[in-house]
């Protein structure tokens, strides 16, 4: 160490021991390391211990084999594997800290020494809601500088809830046959319970969400407990239609929140890949519900999870959702569409055992076992495609000698050699817990025949969600869809947009109807059409 490097290393030091002088509770670690196995691993972890003792007086260390009793009793197989006060938490380090990893270990000392998380207001709100064990594992590396951040998140969550979350922070290099087993190739990667709930860093408050829901979480929406809200215009659905609209409301000045009850980006979120919605050769439909979103954030409040019990209409018009009560100027009907049932014997019986609406949702379960897709449209024929690049053999049953879907996507489904029964009708969905074959019926031969799947896929079409629509009173088109001129409906103050307005059922459209729907909603705000 030369002169100018010595007197960093003082610097450094003092600041550490600043830092380490508000801790006054003891940080007991073991260290169990097996001579022989990982001792370059376990050299740097006694090192880092070395270094950070010298700091502060605080670290009660404890160095076991593997072989220790405590090692049995705490199950502890890898070395070096640290400890980290195990009388209160449940926090493990498989490797040593290295590199970048140093700063996750002095993070580490400090939260565990003051036993405090440190979460923000938002992260408590949402890790408060999480009421079954979780065991985390963070994938890191040395030479990762995002691991850091993310390891942080873990340790923060078990610290703050150490009755329920535990945490084993890995080093790759030094377990390199766990990061196989978990295919950890780029990290950092975190799992919840073995689920993969995160690749790469995220933002705190975005990591606890998908700690509680154990799914991927992009987006984050801050949660509120106001019971009533004053709004210039409330919009119900948060498909594309709804979100756009909401940009060009909010933007127009007026004071929009969009409110949905169930997934935000409605089909969309669901469908594998968009490949005609301009700027986008191809993304996955999740990918571009999540862009609109934060788009949409910038200017609207967005409540998701609830649903819209009831819309009265008056001045203001009343709109009360499961959790609270809009007074608003404006309602834009944006519910978009559900999907449509088969209405065959073991349909109902057989949803979620094998029967699915949702091939990105439930196609990776059937990787290399047969389904059927049925339906003859754009939809099947997407979903048919990507189960089939996802390594599931799929043939589609459609009911006609002819598909409904777009030119591009029917030459796709030959180019792929993709078997298509036609003329052939779904008669019952057979199975005793799971699906186990589909009873078939040619209608131009009019023979039955079987045919043994493990999965249904059904893609038959949407229809309009006019529940709601209906209470309200609003008047529907032959078709069932919302009646509206020019996207205002039969009752004043009250519009519609979006598939459930009918029209192509496209993203583009959708969102530009949202668009229109907004302009026109303003404009009626300053030119009232009603009076
Ligand atoms: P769709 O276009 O209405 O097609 C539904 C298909 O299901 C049709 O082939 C229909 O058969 C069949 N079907 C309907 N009821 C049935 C029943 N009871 N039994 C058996 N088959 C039945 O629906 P979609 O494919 O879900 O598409 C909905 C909308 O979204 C469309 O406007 C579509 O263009 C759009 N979309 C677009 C894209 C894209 O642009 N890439 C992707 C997905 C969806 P028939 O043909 O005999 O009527």
């Amino acid at each position: 160490m030369d002169q100018r490097e010595d007197i960093q290393m003082q610097q450094v030091q003092r600041e550490l021991t600043e830092l380490f002088q508000a801790i006054h509770a003891e940080i007991p670690i073991y260290l169990f390391a097996q001579p022989g196995k990982n001792d370059v691993f376990s050299d740097a972890a006694r090192q880092a211990l070395r270094f950070f003792r010298q700091i502060t007086d605080k670290i009660v260390l404890r160095e076991h084999e593997l072989t220790h009793e405590s090692a049995k009793k705490w199950k502890i197989e890898h070395s070096p594997t640290l400890v980290f006060d195990p009388e209160r938490y449940n926090i493990r380090w498989l490797g040593a800290p290295m590199g970048e990893e140093g700063r996750i270990f002095l993070e580490a000392l400090i939260l565990i020494g003051s036993q405090k998380s440190n979460l923000n207001e938002q992260s408590l709100q949402v890790i408060k809601k999480i009421d079954q064990p979780r065991h985390i594992k963070v994938f890191v590396s040395a030479t990762c500088p995002y691991c850091p951040q993310q390891a942080l998140n873990a340790l923060k969550a078990a610290v703050e809830k150490p009755d329920l979350i535990s945490l084993e922070i890995i080093d790759i290099q030094a377990n390199p046959e766990l990061a196989t087993q978990y295919s950890a190739q780029s990290v950092p990667q975190t799992y919840a319970n073995d689920i993969l709930i995160a690749q790469g860093a995220q933002p705190e408050e975005l990591f606890m969400l998908s700690l509680d829901t154990m799914e991927q979480q992009t987006v984050f929406i801050p949660e509120s407990d106001e019971q009533e809200v004053e709004t210039d215009l409330v919009i119900v659905g948060g498909g594309p239609a709804g979100l756009s609209a909401g940009i060009y409301a909010s933007r127009s000045g007026l004071k929009t929140v969009v409110v949905e009850k169930g997934v935000l980006g409605g089909q969309v979120a669901t469908t594998p890949i968009v490949e005609n919605y301009p700027g986008f050769k191809q993304v996955g439909g999740k990918t571009l519900v999540d862009i609109m979103v934060t788009h949409a954030l910038e200017y609207v409040q967005i409540f998701p999870g609830e649903e819209v019990r009831g819309v009265e209409p008056g001045k203001p018009i009343i709109v009360q959702t499961s959790r609270r009560r809009f007074n608003t100027k404006a309602v834009l009907m944006a519910t978009g569409a559900t999907y449509r049932n088969l209405g065959v014997p073991g349909e109902s019986r057989l949803g979620g055992h094998g029967v699915s609406y949702c091939s990105t949702c439930d196609g990776p379960l059937f990787k290399n076992k047969k389904v059927i897709i049925v339906g003859g449209g754009n939809s099947a024929a997407t979903e048919a495609l990507h189960m089939h690049h996802i390594g599931v053999h799929v043939t589609l049953v459609h009911r006609r000698d002819n598909l409904r879907a777009q030119d591009f996507l029917v030459k796709n489904l030959i180019q792929n050699n993709i078997p298509i029964l036609f003329n052939t009708q779904v008669k019952e969905i057979k199975g005793k817990q799971n699906v186990e074959e589909v009873l078939l019926y040619n209608n131009k031969t009019e023979e039955l025949s079987t045919l043994p799947v493990s999965g249904v896929f059904i893609a038959i079409g949407y229809d309009p969600a006019v529940g709601l629509a209906k209470e309200i009173g609003l008047e529907l088109t032959e078709e069932g869809y919302i009646r509206h001129d020019q996207y205002r409906t039969n009752i004043p103050g009250i519009y519609t947009s979006g598939d459930v307005a009918g029209g192509y059922k496209q993203i583009v459209t959708a969102a530009g109807h949202g668009a229109e729907a907004a302009l026109t909603i303003f404009e009626d705000m300053i030119n009232p059409y009603w009076t």
